[in-house]
C-alpha cells in the first residue's frame, strides 16, 4: 500500500523563486491497484510519479510504502527501494546498443555508468533507477529469469533482435520485462501507451492487467487517454493545477457530472 500524506513539492526557479508543482497530496493506493493519474498538462503528474520513487525528493510531507517513510531514504536503502518499484516511459528508454535479451537483463547485471546512454534519461538517473547495484545473481539465473520475462511479454522469437528492428508495443513490451527484472511490487508508468496506436495501446493495457492479476503488483499509471483510465484503472485521481480535485472509483469519479475538470479532460479537453 502507498500512503502519501501532505505532500508538496516545490522547485528552486530562476531568480530565486520557488514554483510550487504539488501542494497538499494526500492519497492512498491500495496493494493491486491499477492506479490512474489524470490532469491537464503541467498539472503536476510526472512530478507526483516521480516522487513515489524519489526520481523528485519531495520538499514536504510523507510517502509511506507499506507502512515505511520512504521519503528520507538514502544509499543503499534507496536502491532497495528503486529494485521494488519498476518505471516504464513514454519513449521506451531502451538501450539501443544492447539485443532484447541484455537489455532485460541489464536490471539484473553488474554495469558501469561509463557504458551506457540512454536517450531521456542521463546517468545520475541510471543510478536513481537503481540499475547500477550489483547483484548477486549468477549467468544463468540471469538467462533463466529473462527467458521467463521474455514468455510474460510474448517476445520469445524476439531474443536476441536489436531495438531499431521492434515495432512500438515490442519496444514497451521489452521495457515492461525489463521494469518487471527484479520483481516490483509497484509499476509506475509515464504515458507508456501514448506513443502507440490504438489497437498496440489495446495489446499492451491487455498485458499489463494479465501482470497485475497474475502477481498482484500494483500499478500507477498517467495517461492523457481517458478510454485507457476506462478500461483498466478501477481507481482514478485527477490532479489540476498541483492539487488532487478529486479521486476514488473509476466510475464515481467520470460519473461526477459536476466536476469541471473531469468534464473537461472526458470532454477531450487537453
Ligand atoms: P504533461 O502532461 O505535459 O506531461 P505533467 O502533469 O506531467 O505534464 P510535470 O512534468 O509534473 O507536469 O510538471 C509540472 C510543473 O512542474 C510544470 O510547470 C513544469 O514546468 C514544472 N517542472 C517540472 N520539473 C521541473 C524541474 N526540474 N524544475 C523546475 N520546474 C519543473
Ligand atoms: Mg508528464
Amino acid at each position: 500500500m502507498i500512503e502519501v500524506k501532505q505532500l508538496t513539492k516545490e522547485f528552486r526557479i530562476a531568480g530565486d523563486k520557488n514554483l510550487t508543482v504539488l501542494k497538499d497530496i494526500n492519497l492512498v493506493i491500495e496493494q493491486g491497484d491499477i492506479f490512474g493519474i489524470i490532469g491537464m498538462s503541467g498539472a503536476g503528474k510526472s512530478t507526483f510519479i516521480r516522487c513515489l520513487n524519489l526520481l523528485e525528493r519531495p520538499t514536504g510531507g510523507s510517502i509511506l510504502i507499506d507502512g515505511v517513510d520512504i521519503t528520507m531514504k538514502k544509499g543503499r536503502d534507496l536502491l532497495a527501494l528503486r529494485k521494488s518499484i519498476g518505471m516504464i516511459f513514454q519513449n521506451f528508454n531502451l538501450l539501443m546498443q544492447k539485443n532484447v535479451s541484455r537489455n532485460i537483463a541489464f536490471g539484473l547485471e553488474i554495469t558501469k555508468v561509463a557504458d551506457f546512454v540512454i536517450p531521456g534519461i542521463d546517468k545520475e538517473d541510471y543510478k536513481e533507477l537503481g540499475f547500477f547495484q550489483k547483484r548477486k545473481l549468477k549467468k544463468k539465473e540471469i538467462q533463466r529469469r529473462v527467458d521467463e520475462l521474455l514468455r510474460l511479454v510474448d517476445l520469445e522469437d524476439k531474443k536476441y533482435e536489436y531495438p531499431s528492428k521492434l515495432s512500438g508495443g515490442q519496444r514497451q513490451r521489452v521495457a515492461i520485462a525489463r521494469a518487471l527484472a527484479t520483481s516490483p511490487s509497484i509499476l509506475l508508468c509515464d504515458e507508456a501507451t501514448s506513443a502507440l496506436d490504438s489497437r498496440t495501446t489495446d495489446s499492451i493495457l491487455k498485458l499489463l492487467k494479465k501482470i497485475n492479476e497474475e502477481t498482484g503488483v500494483t500499478i500507477v499509471m498517467i495517461t492523457h487517454e481517458m478510454n485507457v483510465v476506462q478500461k483498466i484503472c478501477n481507481k482514478v485521481a485527477v490532479l489540476d493545477k498541483s492539487e488532487i480535485v478529486a479521486s476514488g472509483y473509476t466510475e464515481d469519479v467520470f460519473g461526477d457530472t459536476s466536476s469541471e475538470i473531469v468534464a473537461q479532460l472526458l470532454g477531450g479537453g487537453e
